[in-house]
């Protein structure tokens, strides 16, 4: 039997028994009571609008902008990244995720679980050919926090997805936190700050952050899966160490939220 999400019970509540919007708490089913209307019992009208509804009310989803322009950051001289973000990292995700990920305010999961629900599978993507590194952590972040928010929204979006997890990178505890720096000064704290451990069961990485604020983390995973990769498994796999020419695997970026609209 598949491993469960964390909190996957508190979000089957949220989904199917809660029928109020995750953001304005107004009942969920009031947009669509003229189809609700045809079912019979009122427990079949609350399932039936929260599978249709999703986890806010029609109000809310359409005053939110979903996916962004992608941001794209270079990896090498001739393979770009680009970074796709559910949404922008403004009110009121902005708030709903720092009180998840500075509080443990769980409450807020339901909404950060919709809005990475808006992220659709990429394009010829599945289980069997791609894999999702979640952004690593260090053990001291780890312990400092007492729980990972992307380990918990990188669950979510595999379950979202059909498409395992890997982690096959570990990041070093060296590093200083990102918050208030520059994007260059973001990208030279983060150098030598991952080590890939193994090498990837898929050609396809999708990799997961939780915030993208300049892409600066993702770009730096990606670095060190491309050059780690290389360096260490390059025989096994065809890469030419030279250029990206003969390189096999490719890189995709996947965020929360970025930036500001
Ligand atoms: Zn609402």
């Amino acid at each position: 039997m598949a491993r469960l999400p964390p909190y996957q019970f508190g979000i089957w509540l949220a989904e199917y028994l809660y029928s109020h919007c995750q953001l304005c708490h107004i009942q969920r089913s009031m947009l669509h009571a003229s189809v609700a209307s045809a079912c019979t019992s009122s427990t079949t009208k609350s399932i039936f609008t929260a599978f249709n509804n999703g986890l806010l009310c029609e109000h809310c989803q359409h005053s939110i902008s979903w996916l962004p322009d992608p941001l794209a950051v270079d990896i090498a001289s001739n393979l770009a990244l680009p970074i796709q973000a559910a949404t922008f990292y403004d009110y009121p995700i902005r708030q709903a995720f720092r009180s998840f990920k500075h509080s443990e305010d769980i409450t807020k999961l339901p909404l950060l679980i919709h809005v990475l629900r808006q992220l659709p599978r990429p394009l010829g993507c599945n289980g069997s050919n791609s894999v999702i590194v979640p952004m690593p952590t260090t053990d001291n972040r780890l312990r400092q926090r007492g729980f990972d928010p992307v380990t918990i929204l990188s669950s979510y979006l595999a379950k979202h997805w059909q498409i395992p997890l890997w982690r096959g990178v570990v990041r070093i505890d060296s590093t200083v936190s990102q918050q208030g720096l520059t994007r260059s000064e973001r990208l030279a704290n983060l150098d030598d700050a991952f080590m890939v451990t193994e090498l990837p069961p898929a050609k396809r990485l999708l990799l997961f952050d939780d915030i993208a604020t300049t892409g600066a983390s993702l770009q730096a995973l990606a670095r060190a899966l491309y050059g780690g990769v290389d360096t260490q498994y390059g025989a096994n796999t065809g890469y030419d160490s030279a250029n990206t020419k003969s390189y096999n695997h490719s890189f995709y970026a996947y965020a929360l939220a970025h930036g500001s609209s």
